[in-house]
């Protein structure tokens, strides 16, 4: 069949499925939930202009993969002029050297500070950073809702509504004043316009964005799945490995920017709201408090002169770079007063100077959840109010992205800020906007049924692609398995995803700011890996990270190629350092095979990763060490830690944690026994051992403060872990420039 014909077939079969699926599961026909009148959406994929010229050039850069042998840093190799640098400015260092938080006393009425106790707001807002949601959270978000639902109901106003939140806000020291004035001003008007939109009570809203953790209440409304085209699965084929010495391309991947352009060196980055090192946040009150020249370990992004460091490092030390991905979250992270003019402002100043810094290298974007103002808010195209309407951001994303993009990209964009590229013949980039998934975009609530037809749209492409021997790269910025994506989405995009693995070969995701990935697996048979997402580290440092950027080698065109993934490195620089010396360097931290002694980076390969990691501990500190960036100020990791990690790693579909890493977390769980049991037997041989030489001790009645002799026991064993690591961080980070071997 020739390629022209296949839209044609397609288009007819997902319309013979629209009518045999007929309106039985529509969510019109459900229990109203919603009192709004959706407007009727005549967007047809039909319509949509496919790019089918490669876009990149037929030339191939020479590249040298990375070496397969590890080659450790080598930590001697000091610079002398560094060394002498380091004397002059030692006793300046604006860089962060201690870190804890310096809890304020609490001044509150009794009953404000109940309140607080009950709700653990402090433990809230831990929570809500760092995405990892509990008890906790769930509580105080029924709180919110039910009361802001209960003031909705009693017909309070809008701005009246606006102020009683500012001042809980105030009252219950969530933030500081002018953080909540920000918030309740910025997020309050939709919010409300949303819930009084809503008919569903708190349990039901609550459980919807927090997902697993606030009860799986099944809500109806919130269920749905996307149509099929009926064309048979192709038979899945063992995956061989990339040939070696086959030319490759060379791609490089940026995330995270968060680029602040009101970063001051000096200021106060110890300043109890989201974003400091600013110069709004006046004088620091420590000598420690200042924020440092390059960048700094606390709430802070990234200083105008990393960015342009760290972009002319790349331009020098990878000239050979055949394309870049880069994924989104390029605004810092005020996100109390930003406003549409001043993110624009950071997305066309970044577009200008990448495309200076990198002439005549097509960068692929995806949207980052940040771009917005208000943060997290992507209304859907049904939502078309004037000040609602997304179309501010898409529009300008269309003329931004239209220098290194095709013509026909633009259909897609302005719709939904998704699109899809053939890169060279037969490989095709596909970009999402992974924030119809973001469990903090409220619009979802009035309905989260596949907004914008987005991973309709997406089903289309892949079809098409799959009739046209293509394979597909998928670029976006929330991974799909990280619990900011909702599980409905999530779930169809998993199903998707296993469909068509024979053709999607990798995804690339960022948002969590840290170095790691997710292996997804065949939801039938979970001994099977299907498919594997990259998610590259953060420019920014914000926050106790170091950094970095991502490398790949991707399987390039020859007559068997893969378009695998065939090696990556992940590259960073020393902020410590960088802020001591007043002298940044970035260096490659690993290349991935190498460090992990893998034979490729297949699926198989990845989940061949993750079983090693769970047995072998080592292994898995290497990779923790490689996850922060090898930040100096990253958290001791326990074994709950470690089962938190490696479930990350196998969960490509959200919520769903019981299912994939009950078997992870068992072994772990098991060896974890097994650990304590060898030390507790050892020493109570060694004890019987003494007791043969001399009279036998009395153990029946416990000698220190606990009777139960394994208690005192693991007191003792983690006290002594902890010295031991504190001994190693110790030793490791001292003062010492370690420089890239690459
Ligand atoms: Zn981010
Ligand atoms: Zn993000």
């Amino acid at each position: 069949m020739s390629q022209y014909y296949f839209p044609i077939v397609l288009v007819f079969l997902m319309e013979l499925l629209r009518l045999v699926h007929c309106n039985s599961s529509g969510p019109q026909q459900r229990r109203a939930q919603v009192e709004w009148q959706q407007p009727e959406d005549n967007w047809n994929i039909q319509t949509v202009p496919r790019s089918v010229h490669p876009l990149l050039e037929n030339q191939h850069n020479d590249h040298q993969l990375p070496p397969t042998s590890y080659q450790m840093i080598d930590s001697n190799n000091h610079d002398e002029k560094l060394l002498k640098r380091l004397m002059e400015i030692k006793n300046n260092a604006t860089g962060r050297t201690l870190f804890g938080y310096n809890k304020e006393e609490s001044h509150l009425p009794p009953l404000l500070t109940k309140t607080i106790k009950y709700f653990n707001l402090q433990q809230v807002a831990f929570e809500l950073e760092t995405s990892v949601m509990s008890q906790v959270s769930c509580t105080a978000c029924k709180a919110g809702a039910g009361l802001l639902q209960h003031y909705i109901k009693s017909g309070k106003s809008k701005e009246e509504i606006i102020k009683t939140i500012y001042q809980y806000c105030v009252n219950l020291k969530i933030q500081s004043p002018r953080v909540c004035e920000g918030v309740s001003q910025l997020f309050g008007v939709e919010v409300i316009y949303v819930l009084k939109r809503v008919t569903i009570g708190p349990d039901e809203i609550c459980s919807f964005i927090i997902g697993d953790a606030c009860g799986d209440i099944y809500n109806p409304y919130h269920e749905w799945e996307v149509d099929f085209p009926p064309v048979a699965k192709p038979e899945v084929r063992e995956l061989p490995l990339p040939k070696e010495a086959a030319p490759v391309f060379k791609v490089l991947h940026l995330s995270d920017t968060h680029y602040d352009p009101y970063y001051a060196e000096g200021s106060n980055a110890d300043c109890n709201e989201p974003l400091c090192c600013r110069l709004t946040n006046g004088r620091p009150t420590t000598p420690n408090g200042a924020a440092g020249k390059w960048g700094d370990y606390r709430h802070c992004d990234t200083p105008q002169r990393t960015v342009d460091h760290m972009l002319n490092h790349i331009a020098e030390t990878h000239s050979d770079i055949d394309f870049i991905i880069w994924t989104g979250d390029l605004p810092p992270h005020d996100v109390w007063n930003q406003t549409k003019e001043e993110n624009l402002n950071v997305l066309k100043a970044t577009v200008k100077q990448m495309s200076e810094k990198f002439p005549g290298i097509p960068i692929f974007p995806a949207l980052g959840n940040h771009e917005s103002a208000p943060v997290n808010s992507f209304p859907p195209p049904y939502v078309q109010q004037v000040d609602s309407s997304i179309s501010w951001l898409y529009d300008e994303l269309d003329v931004q992205w239209r220098r290194w993009l095709p013509a026909s990209v633009s259909h897609t964009v302005r719709r939904g800020a998704f699109y899809s590229v053939l890169v060279r013949p037969g490989y095709r980039i596909i970009s999402m906007n992974m924030n119809y998934c973001n469990n903090k975009n409220w619009w979802l609530l009035l309905n989260s049924t596949d907004p914008a037809t987005e991973l309709q749209w997406f089903i289309y492409e892949l079809q098409s692609a799959e009739f046209a021997n293509e394979k597909v790269h998928v670029i976006g910025h929330i991974p799909p398995g990280h619990s900011d994506c909702l599980k409905v989405w999530s779930r169809n995009y998993y199903k998707i995803v296993s469909r068509y693995e024979s053709i999607i070969v990798a995804q690339f995701f960022g948002h969590t700011h840290f170095d790691e990935f997710e292996v997804f697996y065949d939801p039938h048979d979970l001994s099977r890996a299907t498919s594997i997402a990259y998610i590259g580290p953060s420019v920014t440092p914000y926050y106790d990270l170091n950094p970095g950027y991502r490398i790949y080698y991707v399987d390039g065109d020859h007559e068997d190629t893969t378009r695998l993934v065939v090696d990556h490195e992940s590259w960073i620089m020393n902020l410590k350092e960088a802020n001591l010396y007043d002298y940044p360097i970035w260096y490659k931290l690993y290349s991935t095979r190498a460090a992990y002694a893998m034979r490729g980076l297949r699926p198989v390969d990845w989940d061949g990763l993750v079983n090693n990691m769970t047995d072998n501990k080592e292994l898995f500190d290497l990779y923790y060490k490689h996850y922060w960036k090898n930040s100096p100020v990253r958290p001791d990791c326990d074994y709950e830690c470690r089962k938190r990690i490696l479930c990350d790693a196998k969960s490509g579909r959200s919520h769903d944690r019981k299912y994939f890493c009950e078997d992870v977390e068992a072994k772990i769980d098991e060896n974890n026994k097994g650990w304590k049991e060898w030390i507790f037997s050892s020493i109570s041989s060694s004890a019987s051992h003494h007791s043969s030489a001399g009279p036998v001790p009395d153990t029946s009645s416990g000698g220190g403060g606990s009777n139960n002799p394994q208690d005192q026991l693991d007191a003792d064993t983690i006290e002594h872990q902890h010295l031991i690591a504190q001994t190693v961080e110790e030793s490791r980070y001292q003062p010492s420039v370690q420089r890239g071997s690459g």
